[in-house]
């Protein structure tokens, strides 16, 4: 048998190298296992357009910050993905990949992560698998009939194909916002949120919810400006408010094959549907382990399983750690999460 990795690290996208980072610091022995075929993690996978809602400043990992031609400019989804892929590049941290872990199991002496055929020994398996491969569609009755374009967020990358089209976006956070702005832009929108969106002021951008954030961590938390899901007016989302193309509706009933159906039984033709509902924490892989709740997630204490001691989790949203799937929180996270590693390896006499 391979001698054991004092840490595996599943996923290599912002949340897996800020681990590496700190790992890296600490003098820990790791690798990276990455599913995708590239750098960049879910940031791969956004549309087109999509632009962060804080300045690079403030979306940088520990260590180096995100390079910007101005303070004020906000990245959009190619600058990250091309930070992330120096970042690692610069760090030279070892990753393999395309690699995708099914299955993690306990052994007498530690943890054994299978990959695509491959077994990996690890004392300590930190999980960073992000949502981004478990979008949620919530379930209406018809939708299977519906004749015309269905597609997550996740999948979305522009609104060409729905020129002059009926589209439905669903949803009502960041996602739904950008994206109902731009579809407006080109299409009939019919934008439905469960409750009426919350639009934060216009001057209330990723620094102020980070702030926030940390307040509330620290237990100083004063006036309530928001927080990480209310919607961050980003130029294009503010245009279309200002030209009131961001209206709302609350959910329809039913699909139809080529319409929605309301709960007083009125119907809207739609060529297409746009769910922006939000993802899941991608942790089927963790399902021998025994430690997933009724929900998916996993019970922790800052990042570690209260059930399987020698497994973290980073990443995934605020369960695991406040703003921990953004880049400037995984950072933090990270910062916190690796000592108590160090700790648990030193404890037991295994580094
Ligand atoms: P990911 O980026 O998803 O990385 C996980 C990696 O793990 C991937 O490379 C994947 O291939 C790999 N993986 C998955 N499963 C396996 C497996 N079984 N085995 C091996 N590898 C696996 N954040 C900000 O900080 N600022 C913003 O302005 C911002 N704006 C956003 C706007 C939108 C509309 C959205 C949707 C998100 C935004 N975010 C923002 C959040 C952020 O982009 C994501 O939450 C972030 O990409 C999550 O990083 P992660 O490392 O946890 O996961």
């Amino acid at each position: 048998m391979a001698e054991p990795h004092d840490v595996v690290v599943i996923g290599a996208g912002q949340a897996g190298l800020a681990t590496a980072y700190y790992l890296r610091r600490a003098g820990v022995d790791f690798i990276l296992l990455d599913a995708s075929d590239e750098a960049g993690g879910a940031w791969r996978h956004g549309w087109d357009s999509l632009t962060l809602f804080s300045p690079a400043s403030y979306s940088s990992l520990p260590g180096w910050m995100m390079p910007s031609s101005s303070p004020t400019r906000y990245p959009g989804r190619d600058d990250v993905v091309d930070y992330l892929a120096r970042y690692e590049k610069r760090y030279g941290f070892r990753i393999e990949r395309p690699v995708t872990v099914c299955d993690v199991r306990e052994t007498p002496d530690g943890l054994e992560v299978c990959a695509d055929g491959e077994t990996h020994h690890a004392k300590v398996v930190v999980s960073a698998t992000g949502t981004w491969s478990a979008p949620y569609v919530p379930v209406y009755e018809g939708q299977g009939l519906f004749e015309g374009i269905q597609l997550h967020s996740a999948h979305y990358r522009s609104a060409s194909d729905l020129v002059g089209k009926s589209v439905i976006v669903v949803g009502g956070g960041n996602s739904g916002a950008q994206i109902a702005a731009e579809v407006s832009e080109v299409a009939k929108l019919i934008w439905v949120t469960p409750q009426l969106p919350v639009f934060l002021p216009d001057d209330v951008d990723g620094r102020v919810l980070f702030e926030r954030a940390n307040a509330r961590v620290l237990g100083n938390d004063g006036a309530s400006v928001g927080s990480l899901g209310d919607i961050v007016m980003v130029p294009p989302v503010k245009k279309a408010r200002d030209e009131g193309r961001l209206q709302s509706v609350r959910p329809f009933a039913t699909i139809g094959k080529n319409s929605v159906v309301w709960e007083d039984g009125s119907s809207t033709a739609a060529h297409a549907i746009i769910w922006c509902t939000g993802f899941r924490p991608a942790l089927g892989h963790l399902q021998g382990l025994g430690v997933l709740d009724e929900d998916g997630r996993v019970a922790n204490e800052n990042g570690r399983s209260l059930k399987q001691p020698r497994l973290w989790l980073a990443g995934y949203g605020n369960w695991t750690g406040a703003a921990s799937a953004t880049l400037l929180g995984a950072g933090r996270m990270a910062r916190d999460v690796v000592p108590s590693i160090v700790d648990f390896l030193a404890a037991r006499g295994e580094r």
